[in-house]
């Protein structure tokens, strides 16, 4: 509380899970450490990505990656990565694609809000295939060969938004796509845990794969990840580094940024506006390092006996427990979007997860919740929801 009392800003309950509107969650005490290490030195900031990638290359089985400041600034970066290339004039011209491959190809039914970041680079979305399934209209979606057919002299790749539910698998859209050499970056934002979706995604051959830093990793919430291609992650980095400086005295780190490849140095790139600063890349390897060091299983004892502890406080009645990774706590009532209100106006104030709160249902997330609050949330709920 203390420095927020000093602000005059409340804190709030987060029950509803690591979303940027409530703020992600919070560091362990040992990424916060690191992270405040971190500050008290200066670095040469393509080194530290250059150390940041064999990190990270080594935990998902890519070529090479970087720490982004989230995993919407991944898709700007990868977009433009696959845009530009290895070409410093078509980095300086972005978001102008003119004469650029600047189409990129996305299933209708996957897209979402954000996929601004990938327009962002001055790229023209195509959407390919008819979502009858979500429609309920019908039984298919997007095909491959679908995206086959959408596929152009123009086409810089194919974005892909991964979920349990998307359609055609990602392997099918891999092969259509490297079959006219077109790359395929994967908005896995949202797909951990499990840990193993960390290798999952480059093993399925996507060439770059953007991961969220500040959800499921539980690194700084203005952090993310991407990793894939070599080629594309130095295209990627050298779009969002300061390069205010004379070629001949520019020494990249040779593992991360290969000079020879260069015809000269970009000016600051279109990733300079989602730059990241030292702590929060010391912060998300940290983070990262033990997110793949814990278990799920580890992480899912402590989230269910979170959710046990209020369902026993709450009452069986008012709650269903929603087992998974991340279990849950799912309540319904007729009024669920008023309680919802009443729950984050009250104090103290507390998040829920309202997104079905249209359909009677108010569900509690354990992710971003501490022990210390367990009661509290349990009252306010007890006197709210009945
Ligand atoms: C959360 C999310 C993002 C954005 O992640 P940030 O790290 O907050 O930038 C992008 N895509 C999807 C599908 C997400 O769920």
């Amino acid at each position: 509380m203390g420095i927020y009392d000093d602000l005059g800003v409340r804190t709030i309950i987060n029950a509803k899970g690591s979303s940027t509107r409530v703020s992600g969650g919070f560091l362990s005490a040992e990424v916060s450490r690191a992270m405040a290490d971190a500050a008290t030195y200066c670095v040469d900031m393509a080194d530290l990505q250059a150390g940041a990638s064999q990190i990270i290359a080594g935990i998902t089985g890519a070529e090479a990656g970087i720490v982004t400041s989230g995993a919407a600034a991944g898709l700007l970066l990868g977009t433009a990565a696959c845009v530009a290339g290895l070409e410093p004039g078509r980095m300086a011209r972005l978001p102008d694609t003119t004469g650029m491959k600047n189409e990129v190809i996305m299933i209708r039914s996957q897209r979402n809000f954000y996929d601004h970041a990938v327009r962002a680079t001055g790229v023209r979305i195509v959407e390919v295939g008819l979502p009858d399934r979500v429609a309920g209209a019908g039984v298919r979606d997007a095909e491959g060969w679908e995206i086959a057919d959408a596929i152009t002299p123009a086409t810089a790749a194919v974005v892909y938004v991964a979920n349990g539910n998307a359609r055609p698998a990602l392997e099918e859209v891999v092969r259509v796509a490297h079959g006219r050499n077109v790359p395929v970056l994967v908005d896995a934002a949202a797909q951990l845990p499990p840990v193993s979706n960390l290798k999952h995604f480059i093993a399925a051959g996507a060439d770059l794969v953007a991961f969220s830093g500040g959800k499921a990793i539980a690194g700084p919430q203005g952090s993310g990840i991407l990793c894939g291609r070599r080629d594309l992650i130095m295209s990627a980095v050298l779009q969002t580094l300061d390069l205010d400086i004379e070629w001949s005295q520019w020494v990249p780190p040779p593992s991360l940024i290969d000079k020879d490849r260069l015809v000269g140095l970009p000016p600051h790139g279109i990733g300079r506006s989602s730059k990241v600063g030292k702590e929060t890349i010391v912060g998300l390897l940290i983070a990262l390092k033990r997110f793949v060091a814990d278990s799920d299983e580890s992480r899912r004892v402590i989230y269910r006996s979170r959710i046990d502890r209020l369902a026993s406080q709450l009452g069986v009645a008012r709650g269903s427990i929603r087992d998974g990774l991340i279990p849950r706590l799912v309540i319904e009532i007729p009024n669920a979007a008023e309680a919802c209100l009443r729950l984050q106006l009250g104090n103290p104030s507390v998040y829920v997860d309202a997104s079905r709160a249209a359909d009677g249902v108010i569900s509690i997330s354990p992710a971003c919740l501490r022990d210390d609050e367990l009661d509290a949330l349990a009252r306010r709920l007890r006197e709210v929801v009945g």
